[in-house]
């Protein structure tokens, strides 16, 4: 196989607050799905979250997906937010309310510090909404020596709540 044609695994955070965002999500996964260069290969449950960094607006649905891609990190990124705008997600404060929401986790193992595309994503061991679904899918996931269980010891998951499965 080729260079060009090989795929990378990452992993991509799902996220909203605005309308149903279950179906946002639903919604998002198949526009995903649908791009040239992307496969969905596994997807996590679907949970109820607390608003983080701005706390005062509705509560989110969040949710894991693992990509294979033989897109570059930066087609990644152009592919979700493609996929937020065509979901007609406008965007306005950081960390305000939205219809969906799509950050690139990590992609394989490269590391970028642009602020247009920093990888691994630089909250990601902060955010107790993005490891839990991200468990499901990436038991085994660990950054710079430490494991997923390590990174959520250190936050508090009790307000993450499952909802039924999708
Ligand atoms: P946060 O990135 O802290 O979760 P946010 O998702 O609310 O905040 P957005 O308004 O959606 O922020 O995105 C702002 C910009 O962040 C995007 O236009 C994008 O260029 C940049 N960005 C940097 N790194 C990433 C990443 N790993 N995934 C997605 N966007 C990123
Ligand atoms: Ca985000
Ligand atoms: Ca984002």
């Amino acid at each position: 196989m080729s260079d060009k044609a090989r795929k990378v695994e990452a992993f991509i955070s799902l996220g909203g607050n605005i309308g149903d965002p279950s179906i946002a999500i639903e919604d998002a996964l198949t526009a995903l799905a649908n791009k040239p260069g992307v496969t969905v290969t596994t997807r996590s449950r679907f949970y109820r979250t607390p608003p983080w960094g701005k706390t005062d607006q509705s509560e989110f649905v969040n949710a894991c997906a693992g990509v294979k891609t033989t897109l570059t990190p930066t087609e990644l990124l152009k592919t979700c937010l493609e996929v937020e705008t065509s979901m007609g997600r406008v965007r306005e404060e950081r960390w305000g309310p939205r219809i969906i929401d799509l950050d690139i986790l990590t992609y394989g193992d490269v590391t970028m510090d642009d602020p247009d595309l920093t990888l691994p994503h630089p909250y990601l061991t902060e955010r107790a909404f993005v490891l839990v679904p991200l468990k499901d899918i990436a038991p085994d996931f660990q950054l710079n020596g430490t494991d997923i269980s390590a990174m959520l010891e250190k936050l508090d998951t009790s307000e993450i709540v499952a909802m039924d499965q999708h």
